[in-house]
């Protein structure tokens, strides 16, 4: 005789919470029966916010950070943005510790990730096309490299430095306080602000 199980529904729904980040087996069937208990009315409100986020969030076609379609990029278009300064970050909530963290009210570009040949992760998989073209319209003195300090990292802010030597861009990268493993998630606010100000020249983009 098969064991018995939860309804079909109800495994499907296990299924795809199960290997969300922090969700596990045991955390999805949870999650899955109390989601089952709460009614209609509070999971319509769940079920239609999801259903709608591709229609809603894009990513904005400059910076490469989130944006409600239809509205300006508050990032980009910011009356108060220092547009000579300009932060390549790896992932888009890494925008978000740059700003929570105070020390920074400059422009940004999300490239996606980092390179990691390893993980077939090359130039192209980046926003690193759109970074040069980017600086070709900006008038950017300074580019700040906030990528992580471990081996991809480093890698990828040395291709980047690179890429822009002879452009005239002073190029720096965070590095004060910084760990030596994972990116800027693993950081707090006040290591951050003083690895913005701590930073250090990397290229003189000549
Ligand atoms: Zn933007």
């Amino acid at each position: 005789m098969a064991a018995v199980d939860f309804p079909p529904s109800v495994q499907r729904l296990i299924a795809l919470l199960k290997g969300m980040p922090g969700i596990g087996p045991r955390g999805a069937e949870r999650l899955a029966l109390w989601l089952l208990k709460q009614g209609q009315a509070r999971r319509m409100p769940l079920a239609d916010t999801l259903a709608r986020l591709d229609e809603q969030v894009i990513l904005c076609d400059a910076c490469g950070f989130y944006l409600e379609r239809g509205e300006p990029c508050a990032l980009c278009e910011g009356k108060d943005r220092d547009r000579s300064v300009l932060c390549v970050v790896e992932e888009a909530p890494d925008v978000l510790r740059l700003e929570r963290s105070g020390g920074y009210r400059g422009l940004y570009h999300v490239l996606g990730g980092r390179l990691s040949p390893l993980d077939n992760i090359t130039p192209a998989e980046l926003r690193v096309g759109e970074l040069l073209e980017r600086l070709k319209t900006l008038e950017t003195r300074e580019v700040i490299l906030a990528l992580g300090a471990d081996v991809e990292g480093e890698a990828t802010a040395a291709y980047l430095a690179d890429l822009l030597r002879g452009s005239g861009i002073e190029v720096t990268r965070l590095a004060q306080g910084m760990p030596a493993g994972g990116g800027l998630d693993h950081v707090d606010e006040i290591t951050i602000q003083r690895a913005l100000l701590g930073r250090r020249l990397f290229s003189a983009g000549s």
